[in-house]
């Protein structure tokens, strides 16, 4: 009778982990601690009436202490930790960017175990912002068309590390992959996960909505490492293909501002597979200067060792022109 309640508790439970895309998934009593190389499944057992669970690769069974220690602490279960840091460093619940302390200088490394992805929405994806400059201000997601209540999907494995509500980017989901890079769903309608889950590619993470700062129904979605916003573009082909454009992908200057793109157009995408062509790169990337007050362009000159001339061409201006305070001037 014992042994036919844990059968049965334990193929429910698998059903519910399988089904990925199954909205209440996250309902089951399992819980999937990653590791480097293999997902370790936990299942919840009854042992001489008290909780335990059984770790399925090796069969072993620890107490509800041990495993809530080992949730807790959010270390891999065989005790391994990631090279030169750990995983979960800045592992907060409560707010969407909790690395506002983190000073990432450029180029960075970002790297992928996998050459693909899953789309976020099911349908053909229609873009309507892309990362960079705009009317409104710098823009840095990438704006899917949607309709309210369609299924956003999570476009790489990962866990959950936040969901809630803010102003600017409404009823929100971020999800944390294993390579530290992270994906934010925003402007949705309603949640299907919780912080913590522990999700596969493709599993659904809400549905599509208009929350927050947003005018119509759409998923607006940001690529972030550390804190730092990388243009979606840059690592994900959103063309059909649905790869991920390189395992290493060095991020300079130019793809984590928004000023160096246009939302309105697609940016020409070189990946930097090197430190060394990202350096060469970085090193011809445009500069550019926001004007302060008392700013004129023979100072500016002098300061960037430039002729007037060359400003002027740079930026299709006049020798006459009156700069505006906040006016943005390429320098190089
Ligand atoms: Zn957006």
């Amino acid at each position: 009778m014992h042994y036919l309640l844990l059968f049965k508790k334990v193929t429910f439970t698998f059903i519910f982990v399988f089904a990925s895309s199954f909205i209440f998934a996250q309902e089951a009593d399992s819980l999937v601690i990653e590791t480097d190389s293999t997902d370790v499944f936990f299942e919840k057992i009854r042992l001489d009436n008290d909780v335990a669970y059984r770790n399925e690769t090796t069969g072993e069974i620890i107490s509800q202490q041990s495993y809530t220690v080992l949730c807790e602490a959010n270390i891999p279960a065989d005790g391994t930790e990631h090279e030169g840091h750990n995983h979960y460093d800045y592992w907060q619940c409560d707010m969407i960017n909790p690395y506002k302390d983190v000073v990432l200088p450029t180029p960075f490394k970002i790297e992928f175990d996998q050459t693909t992805f899953t789309h976020p929405v099911d349908h053909k994806i229609v873009v309507t912002s892309r990362f960079g400059r705009r009317r409104r201000g710098p823009h840095r997601g990438f704006d899917v068309d949607l309709v309210t209540g369609d299924f956003v999907r999570s476009v790489l494995p990962g866990k959950v590390r936040f969901v809630g509500y803010s102003r600017g980017h409404g009823k929100t989901v971020v999800v944390r992959h294993a390579n530290d890079v992270e994906t934010v769903y925003a402007h949705l309608s309603a949640y299907t996960v919780k912080t913590n889950d522990v999700i596969k590619e493709g599993q659904i993470i809400g549905f599509g909505g208009n929350t927050g700062n947003s005018r119509g129904s759409h998923l607006h979605l940001e690529v972030r490492y550390k804190g730092v916003c990388i243009h979606p573009e840059y690592v994900f082909n959103f063309d059909g293909s649905k790869t991920i454009n390189g395992s290493e992908l060095w991020v300079t200057n130019s793809w984590k501002s928004p000023r160096m793109h246009s939302s309105y157009k697609k940016s020409k995408i070189k990946p930097l597979s090197s430190e060394e062509t990202a350096l060469v790169s970085q090193k011809n990337e445009p500069k550019f200067h926001k004007v302060r007050r008392g700013d004129t362009l023979s100072q500016l000159a002098r300061s960037y060792s430039l002729r007037i001339s060359e400003i002027c061409s740079l930026n299709s201006i006049s020798k006459r022109s009156i700069l505006r305070i906040g006016q943005i001037i390429q320098i190089r």
